[in-house]
């Protein structure tokens, strides 16, 4: 095993940082910043795109295999394993030929099963650490799919990245976190350490620190930070990208919780458990008995011809529902999903009684 991050990663000091340019742009650019990384911040992994998949063919897209002895002998020269993204089998073969560490594959890689395959077949018979960024789109399936070719290829040490999911003009985040999906890894696939990408989910300087704070609050095992000597003048996500010393300022704003709970917090822990257990009990149970209600409402329109939707109704429950949001201290956001949830199941239930036998 090169580097075997998955059993190594304890070993590490927590977070697992990768840091380092979005691309590689001249050897002078990447020992620039290596060198000041280095002496600030040392993370585990110096990263560097010299392949850059972009959205408009007029964009910089990376300096090519040129760029990988800078890369590498900048990584050398500091004492840091050195990663870059591939995204098809020609990349592969230069990247390990070249000695990089760490391959990763790009968010507009892993959406193509086709693509993910070629990678693994070239790595197969490797023993490469390969890092996983999630599919643009937020689909969990296809990120533990990319990692069941890379395990069928033999790849045991894998490493996921999450980095936010594509959305047309948000005001918040460039790629939106859907926490939920990440932790939905780490349930389908705990062997995976999960790390986070601040960068690409926040698109600027200022959102950084927030996306970090609540990946180690989410016991996420590592960050990996866009880091240029000159963001600025970046020939790529430049708005995003940060000083060697923005980073270290970052790190050490960053507040690390512990993951277990040990000593005199367990006994009240466990009395706020068990209240919170006994709540969504109550919780269940009323909505078993709503669903009740709404079967025998299902039953009146059956007999009275009258559809499952009525518009007007809804729209009228959703508005005095919704109206009551601040008041619980509830999300506008949150309680519309709620309802939505609930009423989805009212009408399973509503159209099984219409029509007995038809999903
Ligand atoms: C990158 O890391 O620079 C990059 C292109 O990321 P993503 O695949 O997440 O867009
Ligand atoms: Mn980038």
């Amino acid at each position: 095993m090169k580097l075997d991050l998955r059993n190594n990663l304890k070993k590490y000091k927590r977070p697992f940082l990768i840091a380092g340019p979005c691309s590689v742009e001249s050897e002078e650019q990447v020992m620039e910043v290596a060198m000041a990384i280095a002496v600030k911040t040392k993370p585990a992994l110096l990263r560097g795109g010299i392949w850059k998949p972009r959205t408009r063919p007029d964009s910089f897209e990376g300096v090519g295999t040129i760029g990988l002895p800078w890369l590498i002998n900048a990584g050398k020269k500091v004492g840091i394993p050195v990663t870059t993204e591939v995204a098809n089998a020609k990349h592969v073969e230069a990247a390990l030929e070249a000695g990089v560490d760490v391959l990763w594959v790009g968010a507009r890689t892993t959406v193509n099963p086709f693509a993910v395959q070629e990678i693994a077949d070239a790595i197969q018979g490797t023993d490469i650490t390969v890092m996983v960024k999630n599919p643009i789109n937020p689909d969990l399936m296809l990120w533990v799919g990319a990692f069941e070719r890379f395990q069928k290829a033999g790849i045991q040490d894998l490493v996921a990245i999450h980095r936010g999911f594509s959305v047309y003009k948000h005001p918040k985040y460039r790629n939106v976190p859907n926490w939920e999906i990440p932790i939905g890894l780490m349930e389908e696939m705990p062997e995976i350490p999960v790390i986070c990408d601040p960068s690409h989910i926040s698109g600027e300087r200022d959102g950084l620190l927030h996306v970090a704070q609540k990946a180690m609050d989410l016991n996420f095992a590592g960050l990996m930070i866009e880091t240029h000597s000159h963001p600025d003048k970046a020939w790529s996500d430049a708005k995003q990208q940060i000083t060697p010393a923005q980073l270290k300022i970052l790190m050490d704003q960053l507040i690390l919780r512990k993951a277990s709970i040990h000593g005199e917090d367990i006994g009240f822990i466990e009395i706020q458990r068990k209240k919170i257990a006994e709540i969504d009990d109550q919780l269940f149970e009323l909505l078993k008995q709503r669903m009740q209600i709404s079967r025998a409402v299902g039953d009146y329109k059956k007999e009275n011809g009258v559809t499952i939707l009525q518009t007007e109704h809804w729209k009228k429950i959703i508005e005095q529902r919704l109206s009551k949001a601040n008041e619980l201290e509830l999300s506008i956001d949150f309680l519309r999903s709620v309802l939505d949830a609930i009423h989805q199941e009212s009408i399973r239930h509503q159209t099984e009684v219409m029509n007995p036998g038809m999903k």
